[in-house]
């Protein structure tokens, strides 16, 4: 069995508890992996996966910017290794991404994940919220959302296939190596998603 390689994007957000759900994912598949916080680029190169937390997409994305890491990123899921992107890490793969409230924000992308994003798009009252979700494409049929500032995702390509809705908006996506979730699965003792996200890059490996 390949031992294989995760890296959590390690520049600011959530990379604790993604490294914890990894780590549980991997132990409840039975699957021989390594999941650890990756920074530079030297690390990404050498990754089977990499999972882009949540956080601050604009603070995510010029600090990796000005190390090279985005540059990296982008080879890497170009050249097929698969990426989950949480919350502002969905922003980060997105094509386009505009803020709800200030329009156009001149941010760093990775300009991958054919959709158009809607940052901060819950409003100001429902911030953060938890709700179940449901994401049956991907066999996971009932999910505890757990939205904070989340974005939506408001136009798809062709190519991209919707994986949850909630409220009419969509909140999961998938396109070939990308999966995108507006909630942070991290924040919830349920690692299917991580399960899932491991299984896509086991079956790239072998
Ligand atoms: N609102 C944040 C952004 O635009 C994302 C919030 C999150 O990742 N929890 O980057």
């Amino acid at each position: 069995m390949t031992e294989l390689n995760i890296g959590v994007l390690s520049v600011q957000g959530d990379v604790a508890e993604n490294l914890s759900s990894t780590q549980d994912a991997l132990k409840e598949l039975g699957q021989e992996g390594i999941v650890h916080a990756v920074k530079i680029p030297e690390q990404i190169a050498e990754l089977a996966g990499l999972i882009i937390p949540g956080g601050e997409s604009t603070m995510i994305g010029q600090l990796s910017l000005i190390n090279g890491s985005l540059k990296q990123i982008k080879e890497k899921i170009e050249a097929g290794m698969p990426v989950l992107g949480i919350c502002a890490g969905l922003i980060l793969l997105s094509k386009e991404a505009k803020d709800r409230v200030v329009g156009e924000t001149d941010q760093p992308l990775l300009d991958l994940l054919d959709v158009q994003v809607e940052r901060n798009s819950f409003g100001r009252q429902q911030d953060s919220f938890e709700v179940e979700i449901s994401m049956d494409s991907i066999n996971i049929p009932k999910f505890n959302g757990v939205f904070i500032r989340a974005p939506s995702i408001v136009e798809v390509g062709d190519n991209v296939e919707t994986v949850s809705k909630f409220n009419e908006k969509i909140v999961a996506v998938k396109q070939n190596n990308m999966l995108g979730t507006a909630f942070h699965p991290e924040l919830t003792s349920d690692v299917s998603l991580h399960k899932y996200f491991v299984n896509m890059i086991q079956s790239k490996e072998n």
